[in-house]
């Protein structure tokens, strides 16, 4: 299997839809477990990489001409 590259601030889309109903998460730190925070919810959980992994559809480019002013500790 190939491993996806993540980097803290890619916005990936997942497979399965949070409970709110947003597919949409920002990740906040990489590592053997990601952590990443719903979009749409904003809440912020941690997963297993590879479970992550699995689940993700596709990462969106991060835009970095979009001014984002996420503050998201
Ligand atoms: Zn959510």
């Amino acid at each position: 299997m190939s491993i996806i590259p993540l980097h803290p601030n890619d916005r990936i889309c997942m497979k399965k839809p949070h409970p709110c109903g947003g597919t949409e998460f920002l990740v906040l730190r990489v590592g053997s477990q990601v952590r990443v925070v719903c979009k749409t919810c904003g809440r912020d959980m941690t997963l297993d990489r590879i479970k992550l992994e699995k689940s993700i559809r596709h990462i969106l480019p991060s835009d970095e001409n979009q001014k984002e002013t996420e503050t998201a500790k």
